[in-house]
């Protein structure tokens, strides 16, 4: 039995791999290139605090995943000798106003580890405009990695269990067994007509060449958060512009983010960025990740994972192997 997989973005290939894992023949199809779309673009933080404000599911399924994330890693890494830079460096959230901190004392949902800090203390974290604080929370077991060491390690790993990865290779119609973790484009492949519709909400970043270790945690103010990689390079974000298919970044959108950088990391981020980029998130109309079965069919789907796809991968990848591998079993 061979497994085809649309979609060769962090989602189709962290799937590809727990399945080569369990003895399943995989092809990874791709319509253009390996994570070249929302998964080359995204930020990589793994951060459900700040993105999950209610009991769901998918909370509970994103406090897990944050969970597994090192040892996913570290197991990636095992297999393919390949460096992921990946860290759990905390978060830091901040109120600028009686009305941001109202937000900041809500309840958060179980499972989510808060702890209050000063305006001093969140200064000692991170180089914030101290003055302007009114209120900070610190998310200890929040993390960061790169979605692009992730994905290449993925796609060593797939190889090297055999995976055969094709590029510039779309998949038109739901033909099984298949998995649909085509991102944004999954609605346009014939036959999921019936399954929540997908669509993009572009997204741009900015990226400065700073200092290594000048941003230890992830900061967030409002619709907006810078965090840093290993080697200095910070990134902020973001803003989201829903159903606009085109990736090339707007030069306006640049300039508010680059302004937005400014206020909240004068000391850092105080000038032109050195890199601006932009990607579709994929969104889908049930409102969350779109992870199952297709009902009666030889198809799974895998999609809709909107701003937290490089989070839910390891997730998404247990519960569509586990369902495949049972599914195929029993067949
Ligand atoms: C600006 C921005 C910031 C982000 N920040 C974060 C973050 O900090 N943390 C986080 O967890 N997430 C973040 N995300 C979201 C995250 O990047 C996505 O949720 C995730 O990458 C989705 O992965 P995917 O594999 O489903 O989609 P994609 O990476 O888009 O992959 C889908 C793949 O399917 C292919 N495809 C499409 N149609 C077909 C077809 N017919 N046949 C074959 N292949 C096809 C595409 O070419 C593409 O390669 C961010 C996204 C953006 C844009």
């Amino acid at each position: 039995m061979q497994v085809t997989i649309a979609g060769a973005g962090i989602i189709g290939l962290s799937i590809a791999w727990r399945l080569a894992q369990r003895g399943v023949r995989v092809v990874v199809r791709d319509k253009g290139r390996v994570a070249g779309e929302a998964s080359w673009a995204g930020a990589g933080m793994l951060a459900p605090g700040g993105e999950f404000r209610s009991e769901s599911r998918w909370t509970r399924l994103a406090i897990e995943s944050l969970a597994e994330y090192g040892a996913f890693v570290e197991e990636l890494t095992m297999a393919t000798g390949m460096r992921i830079d990946y860290r759990v460096c905390g978060a830091l959230e901040l109120a600028m106003d009686e009305e941001e901190k109202k937000a900041l004392d809500r309840p958060r949902p179980e499972g989510i580890v808060v702890e209050e800090v000063t305006a001093a203390g969140a200064g000692y974290f991170a180089p914030v405009a101290k003055d302007a604080i009114r209120a900070a929370r610190w998310f200890p077991n929040e993390a960061v990695v790169d979605p692009r060491d992730m994905c290449a390690a993925l796609a060593g790993a797939c190889r090297a269990l055999g995976v055969e990865i094709r590029e510039n290779d779309a998949v038109a119609r739901c033909e099984g067994p298949a998995v649909i973790a085509s991102g944004a484009w999954a609605s346009q492949i014939a036959g999921m007509e019936a399954a929540p519709r997908s669509f993009p909400v572009k997204g741009h970043l900015l990226g400065y060449r700073c200092k290594k270790e000048s941003l230890p945690p992830i900061v967030r103010h409002g619709h907006h958060y810078a965090l840093q990689r290993e080697n200095g390079f910070t990134i902020f974000g973001s803003d989201e512009r829903p159903d606009v298919w085109d990736s090339t970044p707007d030069p306006e959108s640049a300039r508010h983010l680059a302004e937005a950088a400014s206020a909240l990391l004068p000391r850092l981020l105080d000038r032109a960025p050195d890199e601006v980029w932009a990607g579709l998130r994929p969104g889908s109309t049930a409102g969350e990740p779109v992870v199952e079965q297709m009902p009666g069919k030889d198809i799974w789907l895998a999609y809709g994972h909107f701003r937290n796809g490089i989070l839910l991968a390891p997730v998404t990848a247990r519960l569509i192997a586990a369902s495949i591998v049972s599914s195929l079993g029993r067949g």
